[in-house]
């Protein structure tokens, strides 16, 4: 049986990331849609001390990497897909 469960309302810690994902952002700044964070990493493969690797990840969220997410930073708010 599948059932359609309603959202649940937002706890403190939600409206809290909610808040931060609309606030304004700098032109041209990246942030998580997610989380509102704004440091952004860059993964790469392979790196030697001469040589830049293979590129995996680029310009994605590092507090939701931390969390095992892989959530690409936006300029504007969009929704996540
Ligand atoms: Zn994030």
């Amino acid at each position: 049986m599948l059932y359609i469960v309603p959202p649940a309302a937002p706890d403190e810690k939600e409206k809290t990331r909610r808040r931060i994902r609309r606030m304004d952002r700098p032109p041209g700044m990246l942030q998580c849609n997610r989380c509102g964070g704004r440091a952004a990493a860059t993964i790469r493969a392979g790196v030697t001390e001469t040589g830049h690797g293979t590129l995996i990840h680029k310009n994605i969220c590092a507090e939701c990497y931390k969390r095992g997410l892989i959530v690409p930073m936006n300029v504007e708010l969009k929704p996540i897909k």
